[in-house]
């Protein structure tokens, strides 16, 4: 018997299992994963953008965590010698509107405790003469990391701690019992006293194995992106991002400088028809069919349907993906634009058709389950892992 199985070798379920480990040093844990090593989803396929907290509401779990782990997996990278750049980001406004918007994201950078700095068009281009743009808001704390690579460290860090990580162990069935609970996997049963679910793209099915009703669906976003070619590695100083619409943030592509020197451009957001459909070609019909019949998921799609066509038609026609990022780096070409690996965000939906925007957790008498962890769940691995460890060191009784 175990004290603590952990599902998902993903960035918050590795970190989790680093804490709990660290917290209780003489337990047994054991964490499962279905493919054959850790990060193989959203933490290593994703910009690699260590966040400062720039657009979540004051208050939030998202701005919380995210103001605590940008300082965090700078510490944990320093440890461990990850190669970390603490390159900044502009946030550039193209038109009136933008400006406007731009106004609303320095007060919410300051409701954030954010260092930042106010650019004027003059400003921007001595910081950036590749970027066109009417201002820009300046925040110095943003980095760039490889995920992947943080997430094996905390894998090294279990291991050194003692924890089992099984891979290559699907989960296909979970009974929580009184006392324990039993967890039923492509390789075997295992029993452990406690459970927690870090299940990225599946984290909905995994509550349902429970028995209980998730109110909510994950639907997968898939975020592509193109790579520049070589000699315009330099192309840009900072991370360059647009000023969002404020109704969908998470919406724009961005100029991102990647740790390994290269430069990328994305991510979109294109419905996946494939919970793990990284290609334009992936489709699962049972996928589609829990979908296209799920109230929640029907109505997002409805009340986003304009966004959600122009984000399809740019991601088949590269013109409209490329004017996107033309309106601040116009001296792109279609040329530039080299394929590069996608990612497919996990987003939890309500029934009632809202994209569920904090972090969310349920938690039954024996089990915690993270339900909505998108960007930026990967700045926020570590103090997401410390808050499972206090909940699970609230509930415990051996
Ligand atoms: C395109 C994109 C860009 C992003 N950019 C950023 C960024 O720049 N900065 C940032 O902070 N965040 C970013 N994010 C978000 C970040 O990557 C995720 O929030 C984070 O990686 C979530 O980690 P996770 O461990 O919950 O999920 P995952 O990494 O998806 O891990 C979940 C794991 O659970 C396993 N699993 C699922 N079901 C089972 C089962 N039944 N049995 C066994 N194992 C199972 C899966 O195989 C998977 O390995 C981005 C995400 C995407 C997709």
């Amino acid at each position: 018997m175990f004290d603590f199985i952990i599902i998902g070798g993903g960035i918050l379920g590795m970190s989790t299992a680093m804490q709990l480990a660290e917290r209780f040093p003489d337990r047994k844990l054991l964490l499962l994963e279905k493919e054959d090593g850790p990060a193989r989803h959203q933490s290593g396929h994703n910009s690699g953008v260590i966040h400062a907290g720039v657009y979540y509401t004051p208050g939030s779990l998202k701005a919380r965590f995210c103001l605590e782990g940008n300082r965090a997996t700078k510490a944990f990278c320093n440890a461990h010698d990850i190669p970390f750049d603490e390159c900044g980001k502009l946030l550039v406004a193209t038109n009136e509107l933008e400006m406007r918007r731009m106004g609303a994201l320095w007060e919410r950078t300051a409701a954030n405790g954010l260092e930042r700095e106010w650019l004027d068009s003059e400003a921007l281009r001595e910081r950036e003469p590749n970027i066109k743009g009417l201002g820009a808001i300046f925040v110095p704390s943003t980095g760039i990391v490889d995920y992947a690579r943080v997430t094996q460290a905390m894998a090294d860090e279990c291991e050194r701690r003692g924890a089992q990580l099984s891979f290559g162990h699907r989960v296909k069935a979970i009974d929580e019992r009184y006392g324990e609970v039993v967890v039923k996997t492509s390789q075997g049963d295992f029993s452990g006293r406690y459970l927690i679910s870090c299940a990225g793209l599946m984290a909905d099915r995994v509550v349902k194995m429970l028995g209980r009703d998730p109110g909510f669906t994950i639907c997968p976003f898939r975020g592509e992106y193109y790579r520049l070619p070589e000699q315009h590695n330099h192309i840009v100083n900072h991370l360059i991002y647009p000023i969002p619409d404020p109704g969908m943030p998470f919406l724009g592509v961005h100029l991102t400088r990647m740790i390994d020197g290269s430069v990328t451009v994305g991510p979109n957001a294109v419905l996946a028809l494939k919970r793990e459909g990284y290609r334009k070609t992936d489709v699962s019909l049972s996928d589609m069919a829990r979908m296209f019949t799920n109230p929640g998921i029907l109505k997002a799609l409805t009340s986003h349907l304009k966004p959600g066509l122009t984000e399809m038609r740019n991601s088949l026609f590269k013109s409209g993906y490329l004017e996107q990022v033309r309106k601040y780096c116009p001296s792109l070409t279609l040329e530039d634009l080299g394929d590069y690996p996608a990612g497919v965000r996990a987003q939890a939906v309500g029934r009632d058709g809202r994209l569920v925007d904090d972090f969310l957790f349920v938690n039954t008498r024996r089990t915690v389950n993270v339900c909505n962890a998108p960007s930026p769940a990967a700045t926020s691995a570590i103090p997401i892992g410390g808050h499972i460890v206090a909940k699970v060191a609230e509930q415990v009784e051996w």
